[in-house]
């Protein structure tokens, strides 16, 4: 049976005036779903019982089951784990920084791109969410902060999963996270991480939608990004930069590359060099991100000197840098580090 949260506020009209009833019954039913947030049909009081008993027999309500909530020791980051319908378990993260509640989304269970210094990389794709999986993370967690009352007012596509590998459910999703009878998220808020599906970012740009996309860059030269993110086979990194580009002119908006620092393998002042050429010109911010060391993993974090070093040679470039210290909680890292990043949260990554 189909979940209800697959179904666009048309696609519920049509369905109702298909099942005999009346179209604006749709406005009603999303109010119940993405206001109230309802666990039962029961509640949707001003519905017929009849309708009500027809959107039982045709829908199902809940997608996710929280299987394990933990909060950091600071508080300021809460890791959830979720499990799917069939048995799959995906996570989400809530990250509290002052005037700013943001919920990072998972978009598959396991990731195509097995990016080395990340583990959801470690174990593939085993399958894509749907739009009900992934809206369904952001609302119970908004259902959770509504107690206390705040209200998620971001959503970073960074958990699990590579989202363009998932384009028409995640475009899709945030279509439902930014509509006025969904969550009404503002766009703005609302950020996609990808590792550079070319296609797929050109597609993004012809939305018309004015979200952040993120590039997870990396490397300065296709060799040492093919060691990094075995994904990044598929596309040259010049391709994948100007479909970027294409997609800050079309937007409007800003374009941030992250790039993980990773000891010996892609932080030598020649690489800060490379990457400046690389980047020279784009509306962009480039935004470090010390690797965190990992057990399991054969990587290492550069020196603070060497990291220090890498960003004043961008700096000099006038390249706008940003270097996160990350300390095991930083959310604004490259997409699924964060199973590593909040490894004082242990979860599927144990
Ligand atoms: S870092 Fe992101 S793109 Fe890379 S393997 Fe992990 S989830 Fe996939």
């Amino acid at each position: 049976m189909n979940n209800i949260y697959n179904l666009s506020l048309e696609e519920l009209a049509v369905w109702l005036q298909e099942s005999g009833e009346k179209s604006f019954h749709a406005k009603q039913i999303f109010h119940w779903l993405y206001q109230k947030r309802i666990s039962s049909w029961e509640e949707m009081s001003n519905l017929s019982k009849t309708l009500r008993e027809k959107l039982k027999n045709n829908f199902t309500l809940k997608s996710l089951t929280l299987v394990k909530q933990v909060d950091s020791v600071d508080n300021d980051t809460t890791k959830f784990l979720w499990e799917l319908s069939d048995g799959q378990l995906v996570e989400s993260v809530l990250i509290r920084a002052p005037e700013r509640r943001t919920v990072c989304v998972s978009s598959q269970v396991g990731c195509p791109a097995r990016c080395a210094f990340c583990a959801s990389g470690k174990q593939g794709l085993k399958r894509n969410l749907d739009v009900a999986e992934i809206i369904q993370q952001v609302l119970e967690i908004d259902g959770t902060l509504a107690q206390i009352g705040e209200r998620v007012c971001h959503v970073v596509f960074m958990g699990m999963g590579e989202p363009f590998e998932n384009y028409d459910a995640v475009t899709a999703a945030i279509r439902r996270l930014i509509h006025p009878e969904g969550l009404n998220i503002s766009q703005r808020k609302i950020t996609v991480s990808t590792v550079g599906v070319v296609d797929k970012i050109v597609q993004f740009a012809e939305e018309g939608l004015k979200t952040n996309l993120v590039l997870s860059l990396h490397a300065p030269t296709q060799d040492i990004r093919k060691k990094i993110i075995p994904y990044a086979r598929k596309y040259a990194i010049a391709t994948i930069l100007d479909a970027m580009l294409y997609f800050a002119q079309k937007s409007g908006r800003d374009i941030t590359y992250e790039y993980t620092l990773l000891e010996g393998i892609n932080d030598l002042p020649e690489h800060a060099v490379q990457l400046a050429k690389l980047v020279k010109g784009h509306p962009c911010t480039v935004n470090l991100i010390p690797y965190n060391k990992v057990e399991g993993l054969r990587l290492s974090r550069p020196s603070r000197e060497s990291i220090e070093e890498f960003r004043q040679i961008l700096v000099d470039a006038k390249i706008p840098t940003t270097w996160r210290y990350t300390k095991g909680k930083d959310i604004a890292a490259a997409c699924g580090q964060l199973a590593l990043q909040t490894k004082t949260l242990p979860m599927i990554a144990e």
